[in-house]
């Protein structure tokens, strides 16, 4: 389903043009208009889902392959030196935009950009604790 006041619906399915690299029957990679880095990209479904988790399974898997390939285009073509794939999920994850998105951010050497978090300390009874409470 196709969500009417949804930006990302609207630009997925033409409605909004967008800078596309790829596109098929049910997903399209467009240029971010505000990039990370140069190539930063956005592979969006057609259908509207909210987040990874109201996606169905097959549709979330179609979704990796389609970033997989789009993603090795971007370090092909732009002579990246890595790429992170970042997916937000949820405002306390910094998700804007509630359409699932997987971003894919070419980066290069002294990019300037900071994209992983801060590493904490915790102690072994900490990890324990926190490995019961998923696990148990
Ligand atoms: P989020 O923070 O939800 O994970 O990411 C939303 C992303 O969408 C941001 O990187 C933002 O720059 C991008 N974005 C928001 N609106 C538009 C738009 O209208 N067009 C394009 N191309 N990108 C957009
Ligand atoms: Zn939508």
């Amino acid at each position: 389903m196709k969500k009417d006041d949804c930006i990302f619906c609207r630009i997925a399915n033409g409605e909004i043009p967008s800078r596309t690299i790829y596109e098929d029957t049910d997903f399209r990679v467009i240029l971010d208009n505000g990039p990370a880095t140069r190539g930063h990209a956005l592979v969006l479904p057609k259908e509207h889902y909210e987040n990874l988790f109201a996606m169905p399974e097959d549709k979330a898997a179609q979704a990796m392959k389609v970033a997989r390939a789009a993603a090795s285009q971007l370090v092909d073509k732009l002579h990246a030196d890595g790429l992170n794939l970042v997916q937000n999920n949820g405002t306390a994850a910094g998700q804007t935009v509630q359409h699932f998105h997987i971003h894919l951010i070419p980066r290069y050497e002294n990019d300037g950009q900071h994209i992983l978090w801060s590493p904490s300390s915790p102690t072994d009874k900490e990890l324990d604790e926190t490995l019961r409470s998923i696990t148990g």
